[in-house]
């Protein structure tokens, strides 16, 4: 597979910054500027019109990151794409909070009003508000629900289903920006943008969202081979299908898999591929984290599975040297066992930390020491509790040591490898600030997270 030119990350970033100043620009050209000085009324609402205008830009913005556009999909990786996606969307709703306030004070000075009467004619006599209303209390949901304290409340399905309504939103505020908005009607080139803004949006999710993975699943008709039991909680299911060499996937990446075994098959869940790809057959590997991820144990041999994907960017693309430390903690092994058998490399140039409670937790052992014996990987098992009056990678077992040290004794001369990350977050964020704490660039220390 051809590598992702780094330079699309920059492409992507400006584009975005080009769409807030053609919004800016457009804005100006509708007298934005003039009215600035008109007095308080026409300030108001000037300033008004223009947060309305970048906040529903940075809203199709948000829609397209998560439109799972392949190359810009591989140039962020999922999880930084998520953590965009929630930033975008906190200036995005605070601009239309903005919007709303600004208009509305605007309108009732220049109307001589007070604010209630003026903010019930806004919404009753002007075209598209009520469904301007609805859009913001959904928006709202979206907003409020996303917050972390309410979120780590929320089941991931609720949340989930909830942040749908951001397309909704998005879809009930286009007749108030047609039919009341001042740029809109009066400029064909404010028409031309925002037209073309709302279909490439639209587009990217209808087409891969929706319809790409439609077509995968009905090309490859993948289905359940058969599951084994790794360990107490964790199990690898084996999935067969067609002209599977034809997916353009990497050892490393995850699919959304959803299994037709029955009521709940609707909801997706990301898992990692634990095996290089092959041509008739693929493998998960799943812990046994809640409802979903308990019934793989349960699948069928012969049960359909839908697939969306491949995701993710922790793959081979990303090596920069010869030597590759992977660093893996719980099932965060997955991906890494996928890449210690797929990439090259000679005998002692790749080492693995996997980091696990106690012995019966390590899964996949067989195979990292039949890696170890065939291909000279030099493989570290770290067991034991985890510390609780610090923040560390390590085991309570190892407590007296420094987290850095401890990495470069287990890995000398960390800087010289391309280092690969994988487990629980907090686990991540401490492995990797010692990683970058005994030297390594940044730019050779990858990772996927399990959560977005
Ligand atoms: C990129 C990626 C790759 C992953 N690869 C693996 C893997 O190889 N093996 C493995 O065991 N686990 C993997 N996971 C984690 C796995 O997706 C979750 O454990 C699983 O979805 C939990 O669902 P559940 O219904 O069993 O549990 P729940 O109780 O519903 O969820 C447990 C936690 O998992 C997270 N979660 C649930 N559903 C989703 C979802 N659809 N998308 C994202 N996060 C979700 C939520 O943060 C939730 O708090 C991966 C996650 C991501 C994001």
């Amino acid at each position: 597979m051809r590598r992702t030119p780094p330079w699309w990350r920059d492409a992507v970033a400006i584009a975005c910054w080009v769409s807030a100043l053609v919004v800016l620009l457009l804005w100006v050209s509708g007298r934005g500027l003039q009215l600035l000085g008109s007095g308080p009324a026409d300030l108001l609402i000037s300033v008004g019109r223009l947060t309305g205008l970048v906040a529903a830009d940075l809203l199709l913005v948000q829609v397209f990151l998560m439109a799972r556009v392949p190359i810009i999909e591989r140039s962020y990786g999922q999880d930084e794409l998520a953590r965009r996606h929630r930033l975008v969307g906190f200036y995005s709703f605070n601009l239309l909070l903005a919007h709303i306030v600004l208009i509305t004070v605007g309108y009732t000075l220049r109307d001589h009003s007070d604010l209630l009467r003026e903010t019930w004619t806004i919404v009753t006599a002007y075209g598209g508000m009520l469904l301007a209303v609805a859009a913001t209390i959904a928006l709202t949901a979206v907003a409020v629900t996303s917050v972390r304290v309410a979120r780590k409340a929320l089941r991931y399905e609720s949340w989930h289903l909830l942040h749908l309504y951001a397309y909704v939103g998005v879809g009930l505020s286009i007749p108030h920006e047609i039919w009341t908005g001042q740029d809109f009607s009066t400029s064909r080139l404010a028409q031309v943008y925002w037209w073309s803004a709302y279909a490439l949006a639209a587009g990217a999710i209808a087409f891969y969202r929706v319809g790409l993975p439609i077509w995968r699943t009905l090309r490859h008709g993948i289905t359940v081979s058969s599951v084994v039991r790794e360990s107490q909680d964790v199990v690898t299911v084996h999935l067969a299908g067609r002209g599977l060499h034809r997916l353009p996937v990497q050892a490393g990446q995850f699919f959304v898999f959803r299994f037709l075994d029955g009521p709940g098959w609707s909801r997706g869940n990301p898992y990692s591929l634990s095996a290089p790809p092959r041509h008739h057959r693929l493998q998960i590997t799943a812990k046994d984290a809640g409802d979903s991820s308990r019934r793989l144990a349960g699948l069928r041999p012969g049960t359909k599975v839908l697939i969306e994907g491949p995701y993710g960017r922790l793959t081979g693309e990303r090596r920069i040297g010869r030597r590759l430390a992977m660093l893996a903690c719980g099932i965060g092994i997955t991906p890494l066992r996928a890449l210690l058998e797929d990439l090259p490399y000679s005998p002692g140039d790749a080492v693995l930390v996997y980091r696990a409670r106690s012995s019966p937790d390590l899964v996949f052992r067989e195979e990292l020491e039949q890696l170890a014996r065939d291909r000279g990987t030099t493989v570290h098992y770290v067991l034991g509790r985890r510390i609780t009056d610090r923040k560390s990678w390590l085991p309570q077992e190892a407590a007296q040591w420094e987290d850095a040290a401890a990495l470069e004794a287990l890995v000398p001369h960390l800087s010289a490898y391309d280092v690969f990350v994988c487990g629980p977050d907090p686990w991540m964020d401490a492995i990797s600030a010692a990683a970058l704490e005994a030297g390594l660039p940044a730019s050779q220390l990858h990772q996927e997270r399990f959560s977005w």
